[in-house]
Protein backbone atom coordinates (compact mmCIF):
# COMPACT_ATOMS: atom_id res chain seq x y z
CA UNK A 1 0.00 0.00 0.00
CA UNK A 2 1.25 3.45 -1.18
CA UNK A 3 1.04 5.91 1.85
CA UNK A 4 -0.29 9.49 0.23
CA UNK A 5 1.80 11.48 2.38
CA UNK A 6 5.29 9.70 1.20
CA UNK A 7 6.51 12.56 -1.61
CA UNK A 8 8.27 9.70 -3.44
CA UNK A 9 5.32 7.66 -3.89
CA UNK A 10 3.16 10.48 -5.33
CA UNK A 11 6.10 11.53 -7.46
CA UNK A 12 5.63 7.41 -8.51
CA UNK A 13 2.63 8.19 -9.03
CA UNK A 14 2.61 11.32 -11.14
CA UNK A 15 5.51 9.42 -13.31
CA UNK A 16 2.85 6.68 -14.57
CA UNK A 17 0.28 9.39 -15.32
CA UNK A 18 2.23 11.06 -17.73
CA UNK A 19 3.82 7.57 -18.87
CA UNK A 20 0.17 6.85 -19.11
CA UNK A 21 -0.54 9.85 -21.13
CA UNK A 22 2.28 9.44 -23.09
CA UNK A 23 1.21 5.92 -24.37
CA UNK A 24 -2.15 6.01 -25.28
CA UNK A 25 -1.42 9.55 -27.11
CA UNK A 26 -2.62 9.66 -30.89
CA UNK A 27 0.19 12.76 -31.65
CA UNK A 28 3.61 12.10 -31.39
CA UNK A 29 4.99 13.42 -28.07
CA UNK A 30 9.43 13.88 -27.87
CA UNK A 31 10.91 15.74 -25.56
CA UNK A 32 14.76 17.46 -26.27
CA UNK A 33 17.25 18.92 -23.23
CA UNK A 34 18.50 22.45 -24.60
CA UNK A 35 21.05 21.09 -26.86
CA UNK A 36 18.67 19.61 -28.78
CA UNK A 37 18.94 15.34 -27.31
CA UNK A 38 16.38 13.66 -27.42
CA UNK A 39 14.90 12.45 -23.92
CA UNK A 40 11.96 11.05 -23.93
CA UNK A 41 9.73 9.74 -27.09
CA UNK A 42 6.28 8.22 -27.15
CA UNK A 43 5.09 4.87 -29.50
CA UNK A 44 2.73 7.55 -31.93
CA UNK A 45 6.29 9.34 -32.71
CA UNK A 46 8.10 5.80 -33.18
CA UNK A 47 5.18 4.88 -35.68
CA UNK A 48 4.96 8.16 -36.99
CA UNK A 49 8.70 8.10 -38.08
CA UNK A 50 9.63 5.01 -38.59
CA UNK A 51 11.68 3.91 -35.62
CA UNK A 52 12.19 2.03 -32.54
CA UNK A 53 11.33 3.99 -29.66
CA UNK A 54 15.39 3.01 -28.24
CA UNK A 55 16.67 4.79 -31.45
CA UNK A 56 15.70 8.03 -31.07
CA UNK A 57 17.21 8.32 -27.46
CA UNK A 58 20.18 10.97 -27.02
CA UNK A 59 19.72 11.52 -30.87
CA UNK A 60 19.49 15.45 -31.94
CA UNK A 61 15.98 16.09 -33.22
CA UNK A 62 17.10 16.91 -35.91
CA UNK A 63 17.54 14.26 -37.79
CA UNK A 64 13.46 13.98 -37.94
CA UNK A 65 13.82 17.39 -40.21
CA UNK A 66 14.67 17.41 -43.61
CA UNK A 67 16.78 20.82 -44.94
CA UNK A 68 16.34 23.79 -44.29
CA UNK A 69 14.76 22.70 -40.73
CA UNK A 70 17.59 20.13 -40.02
CA UNK A 71 20.06 23.71 -40.12
CA UNK A 72 17.85 25.99 -38.59
CA UNK A 73 16.64 24.29 -36.19
CA UNK A 74 19.87 23.73 -34.22
CA UNK A 75 19.75 28.08 -34.48
CA UNK A 76 16.46 28.41 -33.01
CA UNK A 77 17.40 26.52 -30.18
CA UNK A 78 20.69 28.32 -29.57
CA UNK A 79 18.87 32.13 -30.37
CA UNK A 80 16.72 30.87 -27.70
CA UNK A 81 18.68 30.46 -25.20
CA UNK A 82 20.85 33.18 -26.07
CA UNK A 83 18.37 35.97 -26.53
CA UNK A 84 15.07 34.83 -24.95
CA UNK A 85 13.04 35.14 -27.81
CA UNK A 86 10.49 32.77 -28.39
CA UNK A 87 11.11 32.08 -32.54
CA UNK A 88 9.58 28.12 -32.02
CA UNK A 89 7.89 28.00 -28.43
CA UNK A 90 4.17 28.15 -28.03
CA UNK A 91 3.22 28.60 -31.94
CA UNK A 92 1.82 25.85 -33.39
CA UNK A 93 3.72 25.29 -37.06
CA UNK A 94 3.44 23.95 -40.56
CA UNK A 95 6.66 21.97 -40.85
CA UNK A 96 8.03 18.83 -43.03
CA UNK A 97 9.19 16.06 -41.19
CA UNK A 98 11.09 12.95 -43.00
CA UNK A 99 10.49 9.32 -41.87
CA UNK A 100 13.57 6.58 -41.68
CA UNK A 101 12.89 5.74 -45.61
CA UNK A 102 13.64 9.08 -46.54
CA UNK A 103 10.15 10.18 -47.26
CA UNK A 104 8.83 13.69 -46.32
CA UNK A 105 4.92 14.64 -44.73
CA UNK A 106 3.43 17.56 -43.73
CA UNK A 107 3.00 17.85 -39.84
CA UNK A 108 1.62 20.27 -37.16
CA UNK A 109 4.46 21.27 -34.62
CA UNK A 110 3.43 22.35 -31.62
CA UNK A 111 6.39 23.43 -29.32
CA UNK A 112 6.45 24.43 -25.30
CA UNK A 113 8.96 24.32 -22.64
CA UNK A 114 9.65 23.70 -19.06
CA UNK A 115 12.53 23.55 -16.49
CA UNK A 116 14.16 20.49 -14.88
CA UNK A 117 16.74 20.26 -12.92
CA UNK A 118 17.52 23.86 -13.43
CA UNK A 119 17.67 23.62 -16.89
CA UNK A 120 15.27 24.39 -20.10
CA UNK A 121 13.65 21.20 -21.57
CA UNK A 122 11.33 21.11 -24.66
CA UNK A 123 8.41 18.97 -25.89
CA UNK A 124 7.43 18.79 -29.20
CA UNK A 125 3.58 17.79 -29.96
CA UNK A 126 3.41 16.18 -33.73
CA UNK A 127 0.24 15.71 -35.29
CA UNK A 128 0.36 14.49 -38.99
CA UNK A 129 -1.09 16.66 -41.74
CA UNK A 130 -0.59 13.79 -44.53
CA UNK A 131 -4.51 12.81 -44.79
CA UNK A 132 -5.78 16.40 -44.66
CA UNK A 133 -3.44 17.56 -46.91
CA UNK A 134 -4.15 14.73 -49.48
CA UNK A 135 -7.78 15.79 -48.99
CA UNK A 136 -7.42 19.34 -49.29
CA UNK A 137 -5.15 18.83 -52.59
CA UNK A 138 -8.23 15.87 -53.92
CA UNK A 139 -10.86 18.95 -53.14
CA UNK A 140 -8.87 21.47 -55.08
CA UNK A 141 -8.46 19.43 -58.08
CA UNK A 142 -12.02 18.15 -58.48
CA UNK A 143 -12.79 21.80 -57.68
CA UNK A 144 -10.37 23.04 -60.94
CA UNK A 145 -11.77 20.29 -63.13
CA UNK A 146 -15.01 21.62 -62.65
CA UNK A 147 -14.44 25.09 -63.64
CA UNK A 148 -13.20 23.70 -66.43
CA UNK A 149 -15.88 22.02 -67.38
CA UNK A 150 -17.89 25.09 -66.93
CA UNK A 151 -15.90 27.10 -68.98
CA UNK A 152 -15.42 24.14 -71.79
CA UNK A 153 -18.67 23.15 -71.65
CA UNK A 154 -19.50 27.01 -72.23
CA UNK A 155 -17.23 27.55 -75.14
CA UNK A 156 -18.55 24.27 -77.17
CA UNK A 157 -22.29 25.52 -76.53
CA UNK A 158 -21.60 28.96 -77.98
CA UNK A 159 -19.97 26.60 -81.09
CA UNK A 160 -22.47 24.79 -81.84
CA UNK A 161 -24.99 27.25 -82.31
CA UNK A 162 -22.55 28.80 -84.97
CA UNK A 163 -21.34 25.92 -86.41
CA UNK A 164 -25.13 25.16 -87.04
CA UNK A 165 -25.55 28.35 -88.41
CA UNK A 166 -22.42 27.67 -90.24
CA UNK A 167 -23.82 24.21 -91.71
CA UNK A 168 -27.04 25.63 -92.48
CA UNK A 169 -26.18 28.67 -94.72
CA UNK A 170 -23.59 26.66 -96.60
CA UNK A 171 -26.15 23.63 -97.33
CA UNK A 172 -28.57 26.37 -98.53
CA UNK A 173 -25.99 27.85 -100.46
CA UNK A 174 -25.05 24.37 -102.16
CA UNK A 175 -28.56 24.30 -103.51
CA UNK A 176 -28.60 27.60 -104.99
CA UNK A 177 -24.96 27.15 -106.96
CA UNK A 178 -25.02 25.78 -110.29
CA UNK A 179 -21.64 24.70 -111.26
CA UNK A 180 -19.74 21.55 -109.88
CA UNK A 181 -16.65 23.80 -109.30
CA UNK A 182 -18.76 26.22 -106.72
CA UNK A 183 -20.28 23.01 -105.43
CA UNK A 184 -16.85 21.75 -103.87
CA UNK A 185 -16.15 24.77 -102.14
CA UNK A 186 -19.41 24.72 -100.00
CA UNK A 187 -19.13 20.52 -100.04
CA UNK A 188 -15.42 21.52 -98.70
CA UNK A 189 -16.41 24.11 -96.11
CA UNK A 190 -18.99 21.69 -95.11
CA UNK A 191 -16.37 18.98 -94.56
CA UNK A 192 -14.84 21.24 -91.98
CA UNK A 193 -17.99 22.40 -90.77
CA UNK A 194 -18.27 18.58 -89.27
CA UNK A 195 -15.00 17.98 -88.20
CA UNK A 196 -15.36 21.98 -86.08
CA UNK A 197 -18.76 19.93 -84.49
CA UNK A 198 -16.75 16.77 -84.27
CA UNK A 199 -14.40 18.51 -82.31
CA UNK A 200 -16.97 19.94 -79.95
CA UNK A 201 -18.63 16.70 -79.54
CA UNK A 202 -15.53 15.65 -77.65
CA UNK A 203 -15.24 19.22 -75.38
CA UNK A 204 -18.73 18.82 -74.11
CA UNK A 205 -17.90 15.15 -73.33
CA UNK A 206 -15.40 16.85 -71.19
CA UNK A 207 -17.64 18.85 -69.72
CA UNK A 208 -20.37 16.03 -69.12
CA UNK A 209 -23.06 17.42 -71.75
CA UNK A 210 -22.56 15.61 -74.35
CA UNK A 211 -25.83 14.15 -75.78
CA UNK A 212 -25.57 10.99 -74.41
CA UNK A 213 -27.43 7.89 -76.00
CA UNK A 214 -27.15 4.83 -73.21
CA UNK A 215 -28.04 1.40 -74.28
CA UNK A 216 -27.38 -1.97 -71.68
CA UNK A 217 -24.12 -3.00 -73.06
CA UNK A 218 -21.90 -6.19 -72.76
CA UNK A 219 -18.32 -4.08 -72.86
CA UNK A 220 -16.97 -7.56 -73.77
CA UNK A 221 -18.27 -7.54 -77.29
CA UNK A 222 -16.78 -3.84 -77.64
CA UNK A 223 -13.51 -5.21 -76.52
CA UNK A 224 -13.72 -8.43 -79.25
CA UNK A 225 -15.12 -6.30 -81.56
CA UNK A 226 -12.54 -4.01 -81.75
CA UNK A 227 -9.73 -6.14 -81.82
CA UNK A 228 -9.30 -6.83 -85.30
CA UNK A 229 -8.85 -2.92 -85.73
CA UNK A 230 -6.53 -2.46 -82.85
CA UNK A 231 -4.51 -4.96 -83.77
CA UNK A 232 -4.36 -3.30 -87.53
CA UNK A 233 -3.66 0.52 -85.65
CA UNK A 234 -1.25 -0.79 -82.87
CA UNK A 235 1.02 -2.51 -85.47
CA UNK A 236 3.30 -5.58 -85.26
CA UNK A 237 5.60 -4.39 -82.56
CA UNK A 238 2.79 -4.39 -79.74
CA UNK A 239 1.50 -7.22 -78.40
CA UNK A 240 -2.54 -6.82 -77.42
CA UNK A 241 -4.07 -9.30 -75.04
CA UNK A 242 -7.68 -9.61 -73.63
CA UNK A 243 -8.27 -10.80 -70.11
CA UNK A 244 -12.35 -10.74 -70.07
CA UNK A 245 -14.59 -11.55 -67.39
CA UNK A 246 -17.49 -14.41 -68.33
CA UNK A 247 -20.45 -13.38 -66.93
CA UNK A 248 -19.45 -9.64 -66.84
CA UNK A 249 -22.71 -7.63 -65.50
CA UNK A 250 -23.87 -4.97 -68.06
CA UNK A 251 -23.57 -1.60 -67.83
CA UNK A 252 -25.78 1.41 -69.19
CA UNK A 253 -23.94 3.45 -71.39
CA UNK A 254 -23.37 5.30 -74.43
CA UNK A 255 -21.60 2.59 -76.90
CA UNK A 256 -20.09 5.02 -79.28
CA UNK A 257 -18.41 6.90 -76.32
CA UNK A 258 -16.89 3.39 -74.90
CA UNK A 259 -15.85 2.50 -78.52
CA UNK A 260 -13.89 6.03 -78.49
CA UNK A 261 -12.85 5.19 -75.19
CA UNK A 262 -10.76 2.04 -75.79
CA UNK A 263 -9.53 3.31 -78.99
CA UNK A 264 -8.43 6.51 -77.57
CA UNK A 265 -6.97 4.15 -74.85
CA UNK A 266 -5.11 2.28 -77.07
CA UNK A 267 -3.42 4.72 -78.96
CA UNK A 268 -2.60 6.54 -76.05
CA UNK A 269 -0.88 3.32 -74.69
CA UNK A 270 0.95 3.16 -78.32
CA UNK A 271 1.98 6.06 -78.50
CA UNK A 272 3.38 5.63 -74.79
CA UNK A 273 5.60 2.58 -76.35
CA UNK A 274 7.57 3.74 -79.41
CA UNK A 275 9.54 0.84 -79.19
CA UNK A 276 7.13 -1.92 -78.83
CA UNK A 277 5.70 -3.40 -75.63
CA UNK A 278 2.64 -5.29 -74.25
CA UNK A 279 -1.23 -3.70 -74.17
CA UNK A 280 -3.71 -5.97 -71.82
CA UNK A 281 -7.44 -4.58 -71.97
CA UNK A 282 -9.12 -6.15 -68.78
CA UNK A 283 -12.48 -6.22 -68.02
CA UNK A 284 -14.16 -7.43 -64.36
CA UNK A 285 -16.89 -7.06 -62.23
CA UNK A 286 -16.57 -4.48 -59.42
CA UNK A 287 -18.19 -4.35 -55.85
CA UNK A 288 -17.02 -1.37 -54.67
CA UNK A 289 -17.49 -1.35 -50.92
CA UNK A 290 -17.49 2.51 -48.35
CA UNK A 291 -13.86 1.55 -48.05
CA UNK A 292 -13.08 1.16 -51.52
CA UNK A 293 -15.23 3.82 -52.53
CA UNK A 294 -12.48 6.31 -50.56
CA UNK A 295 -10.02 5.12 -52.21
CA UNK A 296 -11.92 5.82 -55.35
CA UNK A 297 -12.42 9.62 -55.52
CA UNK A 298 -15.92 9.17 -53.18
CA UNK A 299 -17.21 6.92 -56.10
CA UNK A 300 -20.44 5.79 -54.27
CA UNK A 301 -20.73 2.01 -53.09
CA UNK A 302 -22.15 0.01 -55.39
CA UNK A 303 -22.21 -2.53 -58.43
CA UNK A 304 -19.73 -1.27 -61.27
CA UNK A 305 -18.14 -2.93 -64.43
CA UNK A 306 -14.69 -2.15 -65.02
CA UNK A 307 -12.66 -1.65 -68.10
CA UNK A 308 -9.12 -1.49 -67.42
CA UNK A 309 -6.29 -0.76 -70.82
CA UNK A 310 -2.60 -1.24 -69.50
CA UNK A 311 0.75 -0.91 -71.36
CA UNK A 312 4.51 -1.16 -70.48
CA UNK A 313 4.91 1.94 -71.66
CA UNK A 314 6.95 4.69 -70.21
CA UNK A 315 4.47 5.56 -67.82
CA UNK A 316 3.77 9.31 -66.03
CA UNK A 317 5.65 11.62 -64.38
CA UNK A 318 3.11 12.68 -61.16
CA UNK A 319 2.69 16.19 -62.90
CA UNK A 320 1.79 14.50 -65.85
CA UNK A 321 -0.41 12.35 -64.01
CA UNK A 322 -1.86 15.51 -62.15
CA UNK A 323 -3.01 16.99 -65.65
CA UNK A 324 -3.48 14.58 -68.00
CA UNK A 325 -7.28 14.75 -67.68
CA UNK A 326 -7.53 18.09 -68.53
CA UNK A 327 -8.49 19.07 -71.88
CA UNK A 328 -5.60 20.21 -74.06
CA UNK A 329 -3.28 19.11 -71.68
CA UNK A 330 -0.44 17.27 -74.16
CA UNK A 331 2.87 16.02 -73.92
CA UNK A 332 2.73 15.36 -77.41
CA UNK A 333 4.09 17.16 -80.30
CA UNK A 334 2.63 19.93 -82.93
CA UNK A 335 0.13 18.24 -84.62
CA UNK A 336 0.47 15.10 -82.83
CA UNK A 337 -2.00 15.08 -79.47
CA UNK A 338 -4.88 16.98 -78.93
CA UNK A 339 -5.22 16.80 -75.48
CA UNK A 340 -8.50 15.74 -75.98
CA UNK A 341 -8.25 11.95 -75.77
CA UNK A 342 -8.45 11.39 -71.56
CA UNK A 343 -10.52 14.68 -71.01
CA UNK A 344 -12.94 12.94 -73.28
CA UNK A 345 -13.11 9.88 -71.10
CA UNK A 346 -13.19 11.05 -68.06
CA UNK A 347 -16.26 13.34 -68.65
CA UNK A 348 -17.93 10.29 -70.40
CA UNK A 349 -17.46 8.38 -67.05
CA UNK A 350 -18.38 11.02 -64.71
CA UNK A 351 -21.33 11.22 -66.97
CA UNK A 352 -22.30 8.15 -67.03
CA UNK A 353 -22.18 7.70 -63.21
CA UNK A 354 -18.74 6.50 -62.67
CA UNK A 355 -15.18 7.51 -62.81
CA UNK A 356 -11.23 7.03 -64.70
CA UNK A 357 -8.88 6.55 -62.91
CA UNK A 358 -4.74 6.56 -64.12
CA UNK A 359 -2.61 4.35 -62.34
CA UNK A 360 1.11 5.13 -63.43
CA UNK A 361 4.11 4.96 -61.37
CA UNK A 362 7.75 6.36 -64.01
CA UNK A 363 8.60 3.52 -65.77
CA UNK A 364 5.81 0.85 -64.95
CA UNK A 365 3.74 1.53 -67.53
CA UNK A 366 0.50 2.49 -66.99
CA UNK A 367 -3.24 1.89 -66.37
CA UNK A 368 -6.52 3.33 -67.06
CA UNK A 369 -9.06 2.29 -65.43
CA UNK A 370 -13.23 3.08 -66.20
CA UNK A 371 -15.76 2.46 -63.70
CA UNK A 372 -19.28 2.22 -65.21
CA UNK A 373 -22.44 1.69 -63.13
CA UNK A 374 -23.59 -1.79 -63.39
CA UNK A 375 -27.03 -1.90 -65.31
CA UNK A 376 -29.49 -4.91 -63.53
CA UNK A 377 -33.02 -4.21 -65.72
CA UNK A 378 -32.94 -5.38 -69.19
CA UNK A 379 -34.52 -2.53 -70.90
CA UNK A 380 -37.99 -3.07 -72.74
CA UNK A 381 -37.18 -3.34 -76.28
CA UNK A 382 -38.69 -0.88 -78.17
CA UNK A 383 -41.34 -2.46 -81.13
CA UNK A 384 -39.64 -1.92 -84.52
CA UNK A 385 -41.24 0.24 -86.86
CA UNK A 386 -38.99 -0.38 -89.90
CA UNK A 387 -36.35 1.66 -91.21
CA UNK A 388 -37.79 5.25 -90.46
CA UNK A 389 -37.24 7.10 -93.93
CA UNK A 390 -34.34 9.66 -93.82
CA UNK A 391 -37.03 12.53 -94.65
CA UNK A 392 -40.46 13.32 -95.14
CA UNK A 393 -41.38 16.86 -96.67
CA UNK A 394 -43.54 18.57 -94.83
CA UNK A 395 -46.90 19.17 -95.87
CA UNK A 396 -47.38 22.03 -94.67
CA UNK A 397 -47.78 22.04 -90.99
CA UNK A 398 -47.37 24.73 -88.45
CA UNK A 399 -44.46 24.76 -86.51
CA UNK A 400 -43.81 27.07 -83.85
CA UNK A 401 -39.72 27.46 -83.62
CA UNK A 402 -38.18 28.95 -80.65
CA UNK A 403 -34.50 29.52 -80.31
CA UNK A 404 -33.20 32.70 -78.44
CA UNK A 405 -29.84 32.76 -80.54
CA UNK A 406 -31.05 35.51 -83.74
CA UNK A 407 -28.84 33.97 -86.76
CA UNK A 408 -29.90 30.53 -85.32
CA UNK A 409 -33.77 31.31 -85.36
CA UNK A 410 -33.78 32.83 -89.01
CA UNK A 411 -31.56 29.97 -90.11
CA UNK A 412 -34.55 27.85 -88.42
CA UNK A 413 -37.02 29.73 -90.20
CA UNK A 414 -35.78 29.41 -93.64
CA UNK A 415 -35.11 26.15 -92.97
CA UNK A 416 -38.32 24.76 -91.95
CA UNK A 417 -39.55 26.60 -95.17
CA UNK A 418 -37.81 24.96 -96.69
CA UNK A 419 -38.79 21.53 -96.27
CA UNK A 420 -42.42 22.81 -96.51
CA UNK A 421 -43.59 23.69 -93.17
CA UNK A 422 -45.21 27.20 -91.96
CA UNK A 423 -43.07 28.89 -89.48
CA UNK A 424 -43.85 30.90 -86.48
CA UNK A 425 -41.19 31.89 -84.17
CA UNK A 426 -40.61 33.25 -80.99
CA UNK A 427 -37.24 34.27 -78.82
CA UNK A 428 -38.03 33.43 -75.37
CA UNK A 429 -40.37 30.82 -73.40
CA UNK A 430 -42.63 33.77 -72.67
CA UNK A 431 -43.00 34.92 -76.15
CA UNK A 432 -43.37 30.99 -77.45
CA UNK A 433 -46.54 30.64 -74.48
CA UNK A 434 -47.86 34.15 -75.81
CA UNK A 435 -48.08 32.98 -79.33
CA UNK A 436 -48.97 29.86 -78.35
CA UNK A 437 -52.52 31.63 -76.55
CA UNK A 438 -53.24 33.38 -79.74
CA UNK A 439 -52.52 31.17 -82.89
CA UNK A 440 -55.02 28.24 -82.71
CA UNK A 441 -52.94 25.71 -85.14
CA UNK A 442 -49.46 24.91 -84.54
CA UNK A 443 -48.91 21.66 -84.95
CA UNK A 444 -45.81 21.12 -83.29
CA UNK A 445 -43.42 22.96 -80.79
CA UNK A 446 -39.48 23.04 -81.83
CA UNK A 447 -37.97 24.48 -78.91
CA UNK A 448 -34.33 25.03 -77.95
CA UNK A 449 -33.34 23.37 -74.29
CA UNK A 450 -30.93 26.43 -73.07
CA UNK A 451 -32.77 30.03 -73.27
CA UNK A 452 -32.10 32.80 -70.98
CA UNK A 453 -35.00 34.62 -69.43
CA UNK A 454 -35.97 31.96 -66.73
CA UNK A 455 -37.76 29.54 -68.90
CA UNK A 456 -35.82 26.67 -70.33
CA UNK A 457 -37.38 24.28 -73.54
CA UNK A 458 -38.67 22.04 -70.96
CA UNK A 459 -40.23 24.05 -68.69
CA UNK A 460 -42.00 25.40 -71.87
CA UNK A 461 -42.65 22.07 -73.01
CA UNK A 462 -44.66 21.52 -70.00
CA UNK A 463 -46.39 24.99 -69.78
CA UNK A 464 -47.56 24.39 -73.69
CA UNK A 465 -48.59 21.41 -72.79
CA UNK A 466 -50.31 22.63 -69.88
CA UNK A 467 -52.45 24.44 -72.81
CA UNK A 468 -52.28 21.85 -75.57
CA UNK A 469 -51.78 18.67 -74.27
CA UNK A 470 -51.57 16.67 -77.64
CA UNK A 471 -49.19 18.82 -79.32
CA UNK A 472 -45.78 17.32 -80.21
CA UNK A 473 -42.45 19.06 -78.52
CA UNK A 474 -39.42 18.76 -80.17
CA UNK A 475 -36.58 20.14 -78.36
CA UNK A 476 -33.10 20.63 -79.88
CA UNK A 477 -29.59 20.93 -77.66
CA UNK A 478 -25.92 21.37 -78.06
CA UNK A 479 -25.65 20.53 -74.23
CA UNK A 480 -26.03 17.22 -72.29
CA UNK A 481 -28.99 17.16 -70.09
CA UNK A 482 -27.91 19.47 -67.76
CA UNK A 483 -30.70 18.95 -66.10
CA UNK A 484 -29.89 15.06 -65.66
CA UNK A 485 -31.57 15.29 -62.68
CA UNK A 486 -34.96 15.63 -64.85
CA UNK A 487 -33.95 12.56 -66.84
CA UNK A 488 -36.57 10.15 -65.98
CA UNK A 489 -39.88 12.17 -65.62
CA UNK A 490 -38.62 12.87 -69.22
CA UNK A 491 -37.96 9.88 -71.00
CA UNK A 492 -40.13 9.98 -74.02
CA UNK A 493 -38.35 13.37 -75.13
CA UNK A 494 -37.65 13.95 -78.18
CA UNK A 495 -34.12 15.91 -78.06
CA UNK A 496 -32.31 16.73 -82.29
CA UNK A 497 -28.85 17.45 -80.61
CA UNK A 498 -27.41 20.38 -82.25
CA UNK A 499 -25.47 21.10 -85.00
CA UNK A 500 -27.44 19.24 -86.93
CA UNK A 501 -27.97 18.73 -90.92
CA UNK A 502 -30.98 19.48 -93.00
CA UNK A 503 -31.51 16.17 -93.39
CA UNK A 504 -31.23 15.47 -89.40
CA UNK A 505 -33.67 18.19 -89.14
CA UNK A 506 -36.40 16.75 -91.52
CA UNK A 507 -36.39 13.48 -89.75
CA UNK A 508 -36.37 14.86 -86.54
CA UNK A 509 -39.30 17.10 -87.69
CA UNK A 510 -41.22 14.20 -89.36
CA UNK A 511 -40.76 11.63 -86.11
CA UNK A 512 -41.89 14.53 -83.94
CA UNK A 513 -45.04 15.28 -85.73
CA UNK A 514 -46.12 11.43 -86.31
CA UNK A 515 -46.73 11.41 -82.75
P1 LIG B 1 -3.05 13.26 -76.33
O1 LIG B 1 -2.95 11.78 -76.51
O2 LIG B 1 -3.65 13.93 -77.51
O3 LIG B 1 -1.78 13.91 -75.88
P2 LIG B 1 -4.68 12.56 -74.05
O4 LIG B 1 -5.71 13.33 -73.30
O5 LIG B 1 -5.10 11.27 -74.65
O6 LIG B 1 -4.11 13.54 -75.15
O7 LIG B 1 -3.45 12.32 -73.09
C1 LIG B 1 -2.88 13.40 -72.39
C2 LIG B 1 -1.43 13.12 -72.02
O8 LIG B 1 -1.39 12.09 -71.03
C3 LIG B 1 -0.55 12.62 -73.14
O9 LIG B 1 -0.01 13.68 -73.89
C4 LIG B 1 0.52 11.84 -72.38
O10 LIG B 1 1.50 12.71 -71.87
C5 LIG B 1 -0.22 11.30 -71.19
N1 LIG B 1 -0.63 9.90 -71.43
C6 LIG B 1 -1.86 9.47 -71.79
N2 LIG B 1 -1.89 8.12 -71.87
C7 LIG B 1 -0.65 7.68 -71.56
C8 LIG B 1 -0.04 6.38 -71.46
N3 LIG B 1 -0.73 5.26 -71.72
N4 LIG B 1 1.27 6.32 -71.08
C9 LIG B 1 1.97 7.44 -70.81
N5 LIG B 1 1.44 8.69 -70.88
C10 LIG B 1 0.16 8.82 -71.26
MG1 LIG C 1 -4.62 10.54 -76.65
Amino acid sequence: MSDPNEPNSSLLGQARKLQAILESAVDAIITIDGQGAITTVNPAAARLFGYEQSEFLGRNVHFLMPEPYHSEHDGYIHNYRSTGRRKIIGIGREVTGRRRDGTLFPMHLAVSEFEMDGRAHFTGIIHDLSDRKATEMALRHAQKMEAMGQLTGGIAHDFNNLLTVIIGNLEMLESKLTSPSQRELTTEALEAADLGARLTTRLLAFARRSHLEPESVNLNSFVVGLTDMLHRTLGATIYLSNALTPNLWSARVDPSQVESAIVNLAVNARDAMPDGGRLLIETGNAAIDAEMSGRLDGLPPGDYVRLSVSDTGTGMSHAVRERAFEPFFTTKGQGRGTGLGLSMIYGFAKQSGGLAMIDSTGDKGTTVTIYLPRYRVEPPRAAEDGDAEVTAPGAGQTILAVEDDDRLRKLTVSRLTQLGYVVLSAASGAEALERLATSQGVDLLFTDVVMPGGMSGYELRLQARALYPHMPVLLTSGYAEELAGNRTAHEDLKVLRKPYRLAELAAAIADALKL
